[in-house]
């Protein structure tokens, strides 16, 4: 291949180097021999395959319409053949007269057959050679095409590459039990098998083996980073349960723990008195209580001379939680304080002397702690919420805020299916809180069409007429965008003329806003000044409250899964009934009316994620994009769910007696991952 052909696939397809070659796996295989007639495909004929000779070939059309169209023709019928892009190129491969096998997608065009830079070869009406008919077809890019490297030219490369390799260079790297148990045929013959299977089953045998190794693989190095952290990491020893904790227990917690509150405590305390340092991910449905757990264990922290920060994404958020906190602690002798970008430089300085010279007990902020004059005399416990707003290098910086690493647990009310946890975050310690604290009601769910308006206003209007709240909420799809913001203002409008009286005054926040506008406006709302709340998805992540009964959701159609349930628990946190009513225009696509015919249906996190998962996928799960983790070529976390336990168990049992992988069976596994280092950016979630 030629360099620039070489540097075309890097950059198009990530292929540098002949393993990569052979893991650029075949979308499906056609059968070479079979041969449609051109005057019998119909709609029914996704994809074709045809063989003819090339009556006609000519350029028309301009600039961007410029195009090449071919009439192939076989004895039965004729069918066009157009090219967008590369045309001089297959101008010049192609010749009137000669005969060609071509392979595509089908359309139908002014009812003739059709199809756009398909695949061609010459044809020879010989047979292929060998037995084997099933003909790899590999994706490739528009660009890769227009220079001649199509899918058939994989199929060569792959063939040829494969010739030239044995067992030895492709050597087995699963434990010989462990392929007798599955009856898996071995890596090389998989790796053959998958590009160019004898048979439809030689196929599925290669392609379970080969989905296999990758979620076995993955989970391993996930597990091998977490026992090895476990053991080589020294972490601060909280000892012992003082007055603190005790008192705030006994005199100044508001309500009963949940089971599972306590369960997660107990958990995270033995961690912390563990002697390593704990990394540990918090799920938690919204307003399952995680809050009270953090602050727990930070008052924990403060009982054995430790201070404590908590971050959170947004400035709204740390500020509530710098309320919430400072109220529940407002008889006990502990010093807390807040820091965001905001804070006034006087107020500023303040905070940092407290910190350095230890006399501040939780400091309560932004990713405005981070930065790098913030010092702390003696770090031991540091909070994330919503962790899934965070880079993963912001939150490794909090490592660093002491020499011996503090305590670190991360909150996410993203729930994230356990399927999915279990993979991503495999090299975190994971606790969930799976139980809302007693009382809570379900919300009342509904959809309707934009005509139901004044029927909807009128409902929220009896709503706040009892004395409740409402938020009104406006999609934003992209920071900056201004038609974003004049349909925000437009609403806005809009609703002060649906609710005129003062008494129901409204507020408004949204990201254009200066902070302190955002928090009087918010202010405003959380004391019952104001009885509407206007905003965008701000709001999303956090604010509590509880007299708050109604959830109106603008354009609810472009909304994802999580984002309408985050959104959906700023409601139902009281002892009112609550109702959530999703508003969409007109014209909803498939997708987005699944969507709500999931919210409707369940006021369940976990379900819900399950659902965002089969839908999406899981590279759109937020958190665990920029992971990569979960990435993989042939397995789905969604359909080979059973394969993925499987593996997870195995992996579980090999180093529960192997924990280095040095027994003689698993040496093999142990150079394949050393092999394979460094080819996948494994980065940490925390
Ligand atoms: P989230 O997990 O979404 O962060 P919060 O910690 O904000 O939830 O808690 C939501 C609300 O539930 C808060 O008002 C909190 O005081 C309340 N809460 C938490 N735990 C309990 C409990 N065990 N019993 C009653 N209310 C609780
Ligand atoms: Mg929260």
């Amino acid at each position: 291949m030629s360099t620039l052909k070489g540097d075309l696939l890097r950059k198009e397809l990530d292929i540098a180097r002949f393993g990569d070659l052979l893991q650029h796996f075949p979308i499906r295989h056609v059968d070479k021999t079979k041969i449609e007639q051109i005057g019998s495909l119909t709609h029914h004929n996704e994809y074709a395959q045809v063989a003819g000779i090339v009556r006609s070939m000519e350029i028309i059309g301009e600039k961007r319409g410029r195009r090449l169209v071919v009439t192939l023709r076989d004895k039965t019928g004729e069918i066009e053949l157009v090219w967008f892009q590369g045309i001089s190129w297959m101008q010049k491969a192609l010749q009137v007269g000669k005969a060609f096998l071509v392979f595509g997608r089908l359309g139908f065009f002014m009812g003739k057959p059709q199809i756009a830079h398909p695949e061609m070869e010459l044809y020879t009406a010989q047979k292929p050679e060998g037995k084997n008919y099933l003909e790899p077809v590999y994706p490739t890019t528009e660009k890769l095409k227009a220079k001649g490297i199509s899918g058939r030219a994989f199929s060569k490369f792959t063939y040829a590459l494969l010739q030239l390799l044995s067992e030895k260079d492709l050597p087995e790297n699963l434990p010989e039990s462990l392929i007798k148990k599955y009856k898996f045929i071995s890596h090389f013959e998989a790796f053959r098998q998958i590009h160019f299977p004898a048979s439809e089953k030689h196929y599925q045998h290669a392609l379970r083996r080969l989905k296999f190794e990758e979620l076995f693989f993955a989970q391993l190095r996930m597990a091998l980073i977490k026992s090895r952290r476990h053991r080589s990491s020294v972490g601060l020893v909280f000892e012992q349960v003082g007055s603190l904790f005790n008192d705030f227990y006994k005199h100044y917690l508001p309500f009963k723990l949940t089971e599972a509150q306590k369960r997660v405590l107990k958990e995270i305390r033995m961690d912390t008195g563990s002697g390593r340092q704990m990394n540990r991910l918090l799920q938690g449905d919204v307003g399952s209580g995680k809050t009270i757990v953090a602050l727990m264990m930070m008052l924990l922290a403060g009982d054995n001379q430790f201070q404590s920060v908590i971050m959170a994404p947004t400035e709204i958020l740390a500020q509530q939680h710098y309320n919430n906190i400072t109220e529940l602690l407002k008889d006990m002798p502990v010093c807390v304080k807040l820091l965001t970008g905001s804070s006034v430089s006087k107020t500023r300085k303040a905070v940092l002397k407290s910190c350095e010279d230890g006399t501040l007990n939780i400091l309560v902020g932004t990713h405005a702690v981070l930065e790098e004059n913030v010092k702390f005399k003696n770090l031991g416990f540091a909070v994330v919420d919503e962790q899934h707003k965070f880079g993963v290098e912001q939150r490794a910086k909090l490592w660093k805020k002491n020499a011996i690493p503090p305590h670190i647990l991360v909150m996410t009310a993203t729930p994230i299916p356990r399927t999915l946890a279990l993979t991503a975050y495999g090299d975190l310690d994971y606790s969930v809180i799976d139980e809302l604290p007693p009382g809570r009601k379900p919300i009342h769910t509904l959809h309707r069409n934009e005509s139901a308006r004044p029927q909807v206003m009128g409902f929220i209007k009896g709503e706040l007429q009892k004395g409740r709240q409402a938020y009104i909420v406006y999609p934003l799809i992209e920071e900056s965008s201004t038609l974003d913001y004049e349909n925000l203002m437009k609403g806005y409008e809009e609703v002060k003329s649906f609710f005129p009286e003062p008494a129901t005054w409204i507020s408004m926040v949204h990201g254009k806003q200066k902070a302190d506008q955002k928090d009087t406006n918010m202010q405003r709302f959380v004391t019952g000044d104001t009885q509407i709340m206007v905003s965008t998805t701000v709001i999303e992540v956090g604010v509590n409250v509880p007299n708050a009964s109604v959830m109106l959701i603008e354009s609810a159609e472009k909304f994802g899964l999580s984002q309408l349930h985050q959104l959906r628990g700023r409601v139902g946190r009281g002892a009112e009934k609550s109702f959530c009513i999703l508003l969409t225009g007109p014209k909803i696509s498939n997708d987005a009316r699944e969507r709500l015919k999931i919210m409707v249906a369940t006021n369940d996190g976990f379900k819900i994620a399950e659902k965002d998962l089969e839908i999406r996928g899981p590279g759109d799960i937020e958190g665990t994009r920029q992971s990569g983790l979960l990435n993989f070529r042939l397995a789905s976390i969604v359909e080979d769910k059973a394969m993925l336990e499987a593996a997870r168990e195995t992996v579980e049992q090999i180093l529960e007696t192997d924990a280095e992988l040095e027994l003689a069976e698993n040496l093999r596994v142990k150079q394949y991952l050393q092999q394979q280092k460094g080819k996948t950016a494994w980065s940490k979630i925390s």
